[in-house]
């Protein structure tokens, strides 16, 4: 495409934090979609890295690590340098999202982020109990702060690939399926009624399924963690603990989950990393496969948003949860790492759009357990797809940054709602923003279930009543 769409005007001043894999990509995208009343972008990026090609694009660097005790100092002037409404936009590691989303409402700047990240110290704080450690304790927070700030300047939590875009694939794969069931509806206004269709289709859970397959010339060498994406985002939540949507028609809990006291009662989580917690789940290309059941925002965001509740009952909600197989190289750097009881690796590699020479990250959402079994809904994007649509990233930092642009354009078009998650934004317009960038994006059914061809060598904890149990999903050993 040579003519690309301009989304929106911003007026004042825009901010990117952290200048990475995502950083380096979001750039061009930024110039080519939106119309900038103040031509000087700042890059806060405490590293040289990629400081050539911050001079290429003529943005200004400010090279220095965010912290608590400097995020106000250093982003007050920055926000507030021009006149106009200022866009923060968050791409780092290490910086407290919920933090700078309140200052940058106190600065009337708009905000937006691709997860909620915490200061140091909160994902390796061995004194902390798992609970504490989860994505729910992040989101919660995140929940306290908007029913405290109703509207206000838009802040746009969690716009990525997944968390983000998942978010919209949902919504349209619901609407897919109604119609493939002929269930007559109207299209949902409301979460209610988004979750009381979701119930009438008979969808039982959601995996956010994912296979990547990109590779390099070059094989992962020993002690390096090679993924995609940002590694140190990576290895934070790989030792999370694995976390999931859970849902009304599970039958049977793990011994090892535990529920929260406090808070939606959407998720549970399991004592154990999710990086080294496998599940049964199924993409297009490589049908059957196993995923990691890494924890995301959005497995709790997407079973929250379509609970049904009558006179404060809970009587539906989806089980929701990540089932991710990343890139060979990637695989192959958490085994490496498990082995050594969680330690990282000395070095650390992100696999550029220049060294991956074939592959593709499918990402999608996988409905199943309704009357014609499941449906993966989402993008098959291909390494040469993404090269040739925009420089300066690989297919997953693709679907990312495609994402930001997107919650972008709808952020400038609704700039009073405060904190808003994925799920409460226009699916529609974020879709048709993303689109172009997401290669083949299809809806396929399978009829694989997580009971398909198990082999029956060994005795298995499994219920064949259902196959599409947690207890059949989770890959587990007796005793
Ligand atoms: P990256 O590791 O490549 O880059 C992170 C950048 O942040 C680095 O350049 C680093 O120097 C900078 N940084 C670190 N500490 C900082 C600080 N205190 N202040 C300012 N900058 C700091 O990561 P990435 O792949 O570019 O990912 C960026 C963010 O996006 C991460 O939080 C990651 O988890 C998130 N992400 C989200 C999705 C999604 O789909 N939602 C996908 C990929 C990445």
């Amino acid at each position: 495409m040579t003519n690309w769409p301009v989304y929106g005007r911003i007026s004042g001043p825009v901010v990117i934090i952290g200048f990475g894999s995502i950083g380096r990509g979001f750039l061009p995208l930024l110039k080519r979609h939106f119309a900038l009343d103040q031509p000087q972008i700042t890059i806060i990026e405490p590293t040289d890295e990629n400081a050539g090609l911050m001079a290429t694009f003529g943005v200004k660097h400010v090279k220095v690590a965010l912290t608590r005790e400097n995020y106000r100092e250093v982003l007050t002037p920055l926000l507030t340098s021009e006149s106009g409404q200022g866009f923060c936009v968050n791409l780092s590691v290490d910086t407290s999202s919920l933090d700078i989303m309140k200052l940058a409402r106190e600065l009337g700047s708009l905000y937006i982020d691709t997860v909620i990240e915490p200061w140091p110290g909160f994902y390796y704080d061995h004194k902390a109990d798992p609970a504490s450690r989860s994505n729910y304790a992040l989101r919660e927070e995140l929940l306290a702060e908007k029913r405290a700030h109703p509207g206000g300047p838009t802040a746009v939590s969690c716009s990525g690939a997944n968390p983000g875009m998942v978010s919209w694939f949902v919504k349209q794969a619901l609407l897919d399926i109604a119609r493939d069931l002929g269930i007559e509806h109207d299209e949902p206004t409301t979460r209610r009624e988004w979750a009381a269709l979701m119930h009438a289709t008979g969808v039982k859970g959601i995996h956010i399924a994912e296979r990547d397959t990109q590779r390099a010339r070059v094989a992962k060498q020993l002690d390096t963690f090679v993924n995609t994406w940002s590694v140190e985002g990576f290895i934070s939540e790989a030792l999370q603990p694995a976390e999931l949507g859970w849902g009304t028609h599970e039958n049977w809990i793990p011994a090892h989950a535990r529920t929260h006291d406090t808070g939606s009662g959407a998720a549970i989580f399991l004592l154990g990393p999710g990086a080294d917690t496998r599940v049964r789940s199924w993409c297009p290309t490589p049908g059957p496969q196993l995923g990691y059941l890494v924890t995301h925002n959005e497995a709790i965001s997407i079973a929250d948003h379509f609970t049904l509740r009558e006179g404060g009952e809970v009587i539906y909600r989806p089980t929701c949860h990540y089932a991710y197989h990343p890139s060979n190289d990637a695989m192959l750097s958490l085994h490496e790492m498990f082995g050594r009881a969680g330690k990282r690796q000395s070095k650390i590699h992100i696999l550029s759009e220049d060294e991956i020479i074939a592959g593709r990250d499918e990402l999608g959402v996988l409905l199943y357990g309704h009357a014609k079994n499941a449906y993966w809904y989402g993008s098959r994007l291909t390494i040469d797809e993404a090269r040739e649509n925009a420089p300066y990233q690989n297919a997953t930092g693709m679907q990312v940054t495609s994402a930001v642009v997107a919650g972008m354009a709808w952020a400038l078009a609704h700039p009073d709602r405060g904190i808003v998650e994925a799920d409460e934004m226009d699916y529609h317009l974020c879709l048709r923003v993303q689109k172009p960038y997401l290669g083949t994006v299809e809806g396929i059914y399978t009829d694989w279930t997580p009971l398909t061809d198990r082999p029956g060598f060994f005795p298995e904890d499994i219920d064949e009543s259902d196959p599409w149990q947690f207890r059949n999903v989770l890959v587990h050993q007796l005793g």
